[in-house]
């Protein structure tokens, strides 16, 4: 399936996901803008851009490509529906702010982390950390009488 295409079913996805949540569904007639849906439940309304998101088999964590785009639009008041592989949906909000940030035990920058037990800011931090814990433990054996 190509990528508009994806990006329409995702959307329907959505549609589908707030409808059963019990909001009313708006829906831009145009492929283009910043909203897809307008959703709305009593004194409850949201804007919100539908984004793909997957999740990595390897790290548990989960990507998508909207992170400029939820900055350049938050004063907008656009929220970000992201809908997973599952089917399942979540606010981009609550799946990338379930964790309170840290600090990248390899380049000691401040990252939000996606999962409880992620101590590395990204994959080339997780590359070279991996890489120093394998050389620790075997110096741990090596220094063994
Ligand atoms: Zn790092």
């Amino acid at each position: 399936m190509n990528t508009s295409k994806k990006g329409a079913v995702a959307e329907y996805m959505a549609a589908n996901w707030l409808l059963s949540k019990g909001y009313e569904v708006f829906k831009n007639l145009t492929p283009t803008g910043k909203v897809d849906i307008i959703a709305w439940k009593g004194e409850e309304m949201h804007l919100i851009d539908v984004a793909l998101c997957s999740r990595s088999k390897r790290t548990g964590g989960y990507s998508d490509n909207k992170k400029g785009v939820a900055e350049s639009n938050a004063h907008l008041g656009i929220k970000i529906l992201c809908v997973l592989d599952t089917g399942d949906c979540v606010w981009r909000d609550d799946l990338f702010k379930s964790f309170p940030d840290k600090k990248c035990h390899q380049c000691g920058n401040t990252f939000t982390p996606t999962k409880g037990n992620e101590v590395v800011c990204g994959d080339n931090c997780r590359r070279l950390w991996v890489a120093k814990m394998n050389k620790d433990r075997y110096n741990a054996r090596k220094s063994l009488p």
